[in-house]
């Protein structure tokens, strides 16, 4: 009935919105190509989009903080214990496997030719070890000061140098860079050589450290009895707060979408400039993560929950669409809280606890591309990997995703890890630094989408403990 039509296309408002912003994005963005605009007439095009990468990351802070918070004091310990474990072996198990199927492929496609013919190489990157990038994600599970963990940042550590540098335009590390691909080489080198990001930020934050204080700090207040009461409930509501305005913020997203689309169609390089191997190397990586997020995920949902993924999947499609738009999970955050929390209906406590620290840890899509495109580095460059480099490259492209941060581009940074640790050169970084900020967006999308199924699984398997807290707490029990 009518009544009917009504009432589906409110509750789907928001998908059909999202999904029109893209399609209009993309004609819009096709359409005023031509024109050729000056970079500051980007700029101002774009503007729309860029408001909503700020409003998305305003929140991101408040709401890991109050969600891990509220997360962990509302579980008792041996809950969050076990799922803290599920949820670890989770992003464990996923990103290994994402790893493994990025090297499959690139060994079978074989993208690279051992030419560097028509590929652009020049630059200078900074030698840092795999051993000192291992240590300094560790470093910054502890920040020593929490406030200066809130300030944007970027530091290394093992140089013992200190940078607080103005990122202009979109505040991302290399966001603003693909402008043009010499720009964007010499970007690359000047940051790499000279502000090493603090591994685990989110936009500049020290977004590991604070996932780890905030933890221990609901783990403590969870467990304080009527002296915690005051603390439990102000993170709770402040994180209530921080809901309400992602809500608000929602209607906005899709307008914000179609200009981020839009705008990066308008500004991105010709085609042309895009050598053979360079496209065999962007199928590859669309192959791998294909894979990954339509094939493998799904089945591990299914097989772990005997559910249906693709309608849990559906849920999902204006967080996945909005990691498309931002390429950043990190700026998704707080979208994908709200799908799963309202069209899923994942428990709360399950989403608190494990969506920002899957957003800042699990990278999925990530960790396949770190794998692929260091293989196929070494394959630009006839360099035989033996089994033992490889094994390396899928230990070290686990520990670069787990580093990289949520941020547009911040896997092309964490790449250095993985190249270093084999002899690879990583000057050769620009190689594929033309094809990057679009292959960001497919493996932001395959991130996102890693961590809310597993927020799926890992409530499947958890549903004994949150029913017996439930119990405990004298909740109304939901029975299945
Ligand atoms: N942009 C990705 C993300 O936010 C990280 C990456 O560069 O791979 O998930």
């Amino acid at each position: 009935t009518k009544e009917d039509v009504k009432s589906y296309l409110f509750r789907n408002a928001f998908v059909l919105l999202t999904v029109t912003a893209v399609i209009v994005g993309t004609i819009l963005g096709f359409t005023l190509r031509p024109y050729r605009m000056s970079y500051r007439e980007v700029k101002y095009f774009s503007f729309p989009g860029e408001l909503l990468m700020r409003m998305l990351q305003m929140l991101v802070l408040p709401l890991i903080i109050s969600s891990l918070v509220t997360g962990m004091a509302a579980l008792d310990s041996k809950a969050s214990g076990k799922m803290g474990m599920r949820a670890v072996v989770y992003y464990m198990t996923t990103t290994i496997i994402a790893v493994v199927i990025g090297i499959i492929i690139v060994i079978i496609i074989h993208p690279g030719k051992g030419t560097k013919e028509n590929m652009y190489r020049e630059g200078k990157i900074v030698q840092v070890t795999a051993a000192d990038a291992f240590l300094d994600l560790i470093r910054n599970m502890f920040p020593p000061n929490l406030v200066e963990a809130c300030f944007k940042q970027f530091k290394t550590n093992y140089e013992k140098r200190s940078f607080r540098v103005p990122i202009q335009s979109n505040e991302t590390l290399l966001g603003a860079v693909i402008n043009n691909v010499s720009e964007a080489m010499e970007t690359l080198t000047r940051i790499t050589e000279e502000m090493v990001p603090v591994p685990g930020s989110v936009n500049g934050v020290n977004a590991l450290g604070l996932v780890v204080f905030s933890m221990c700090f609901g783990f403590v207040i969870g467990n304080m009895k009527e002296q915690g009461q005051a603390l439990r409930e102000f993170f709770d509501s402040l994180n209530e707060a921080i809901m309400r305005l992602v809500a608000v913020i929602m209607w906005y997203a899709p307008l914000g979408i179609l200009f981020l689309i839009a705008g990066k169609i308008v500004e991105m390089e010709d085609m042309g400039v895009i050598g053979g191997q360079l496209a065999m190397y962007t199928v590859t990586v669309i192959v791998g993560l294909f894979i990954h997020a339509v094939i493998v995920l799904p089945l591990l949902y299914f097989l772990v929950t005997r559910k249906n993924p693709w309608v849990f999947i559906g849920g999902l499609l204006q967080a996945l669409i909005t990691a498309l738009g931002t390429s950043s999970s990190s700026a998704t955050l707080p979208i994908t809280f709200k799908c799963l929390e309202e069209n899923n209906g994942v428990d709360k406590r399950v989403t608190r606890f494990v969506l920002p620290v899957g957003a800042t840890i699990n990278m999925d899509g990530t960790a396949l591309y770190e794998a692929l495109a260091a293989i196929f580095i070494a394959q630009v460059n006839n360099f035989d990997l033996n089994f033992g480099q490889i094994i390396t490259i899928s230990i070290t492209a686990t520990a670069a995703s787990i580093g990289a941060a949520g941020i547009p581009q911040a896997g092309l940074v964490t790449m250095v890890i993985v190249l270093t640790s084999v002899g690879l050169p990583t000057d050769d970084i620009t190689l594929i630094i033309a094809v990057d900020w679009f292959l960001d967006r497919l493996r932001t999308t395959t991130n996102v989408l890693g961590d809310s199924l597993g927020a799926g699984i890992v409530e499947h398997l958890s549903r004994h403990e949150l029913k017996n807290r439930d119990v405990e707490m004298g909740n109304s029990v939901i029975e299945e």
